[in-house]
């Protein structure tokens, strides 16, 4: 009689770390090219995803409809003014993160939706003022760059799985990469800064 072999279990891989964070990405007013410059990190966006976080929220990459809550919000994009739609969902994400993150140079100061003055053939006609999400909510950290490069969004993301899951000494050093040390001038120039009171 031919005895079957059982499957061996396999050992389930360590991870490096405890809980992973949740991350979200917000798509307001911006052409998608901050979240390409994300999936620019080949590998290294996977390391991200394995270890450290999980994407719980992208309306391109996930089908999860609403907004739910998260550890930090990438929001893409600035914001329509002209479309209560995108004004809630601006306020909705800012309600449901622990961080909110503008990511890239539409979401920090508004960039090419500056110039924007409707009559887009895909847009109704009305829209046609655009802000940055700060000037509609609080921001914790600015990432302006048209798009973010992929190491500075990996960087930022792996800095506030520290901050948020870290110990003490974690804790720090993620503060004192996203919290520039010598005041916003010096901030500017790093092309990043933060809220100081996060
Ligand atoms: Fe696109 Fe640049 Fe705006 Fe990002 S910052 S949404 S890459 S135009």
């Amino acid at each position: 009689m031919k005895v079957e072999k059982k499957p061996e279990i396999q050992e389930m891989e360590e991870k490096p770390v405890a809980e992973k964070i949740t991350i979200g990405h917000v798509h307001m007013s911006g052409c998608t090219g901050c979240l390409v410059s994300l999936a620019d990190n080949y590998e290294g966006l996977f390391t991200l995803l394995d270890n450290y976080a999980d994407l719980n929220y992208c309306l391109t990459l996930a089908d999860v409809r609403d907004i739910p809550k998260m550890d930090v919000a990438l929001v893409e994009g600035s914001v329509c003014i002209n479309d209560p739609h995108s004004v809630e969902d601006i306020k909705k994400a800012r309600k449901n993160a622990t961080i909110v993150v503008a990511l890239g140079a539409c979401a920090a100061y508004g960039n090419i939706t500056r110039f924007a003055r409707g009559g887009q053939w895909n847009q109704p006609p009305q829209h046609e003022n655009y802000v940055p999400i700060g000037d509609l909510i609080n921001v914790d950290v600015y990432l302006p760059a048209c798009p973010p490069s992929p190491e500075s969004i990996r960087n930022v993301a792996v800095m506030a799985y520290l901050l948020l899951r870290g110990t003490d000494e974690q804790k720090e050093l993620a503060a004192a990469y996203l919290k520039p040390p010598h005041g916003p001038r010096t901030a500017r120039h790093r092309g990043m800064w933060m809220r100081p009171d996060l």
